[in-house]
């Protein structure tokens, strides 16, 4: 079965429980295996001050599913979890994306693989590189990706 790398995180409310919960419904998944999952990361939002931080993690899985019907499966828990929230606590988000998907790469709107700008963003690398640290990405060793990233604040989070 392909693997493939997500990204998922969020900035709003309770990032780390609907982190938990995305994970959660992917792994209930038939047709996903969740392999391996990095640290909570923290980054700081730039900008505007205001936000709550960012809280980012990488996840490895294995799936039969095709990369869209992966990326409808990934729509499908952001919205469950956004319906969920909206009752519960109030407007919360979060995004999950696919990174990489084995032996499959496109450029279209819908489905943009490996994800656009993933490689300019150290709140992606940082903990996809703490689960595949040999990773090659467009011909790129993940190591020789991140040692540019250094000047972006991102921290693990250490409190669980
Ligand atoms: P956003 O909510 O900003 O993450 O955007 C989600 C939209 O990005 C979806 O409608 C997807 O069709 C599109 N998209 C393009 N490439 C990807 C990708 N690699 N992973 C997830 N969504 C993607």
């Amino acid at each position: 079965m392909p693997r493939a790398y997500l990204g998922l995180g969020g900035n709003i409310g309770r990032v780390k429980e609907n982190i938990e919960e995305g994970l959660r419904l992917l792994r209930d998944s038939e047709n996903v295996q969740v392999l391996a999952t990095s640290s909570y990361y923290k980054t700081a939002p730039v900008g505007f001050v205001q936000q709550d931080w960012f809280l980012n993690i990488a996840a490895e899985i294995e799936t039969a599913l095709s990369p869209y019907e992966l990326l409808a499966l990934c729509n499908d828990i952001e919205q469950q979890l956004k319906r969920e929230r909206l009752i519960k606590w109030g407007p919360r988000t979060i995004d999950i994306d696919i990174l990489l998907y084995e032996g499959f790469e496109s450029n279209s709107n819908k489905l943009t693989v490996p994800h656009p700008r993933m490689t300019e963003r150290a709140f992606v690398m940082i903990p996809l590189q703490e689960i595949a640290p040999e990773l090659i990405i467009k011909g790129q060793h993940i190591k020789d990706i991140t040692s540019n990233l250094d000047n972006q604040e991102i921290r693990k989070l250490t409190d669980d």
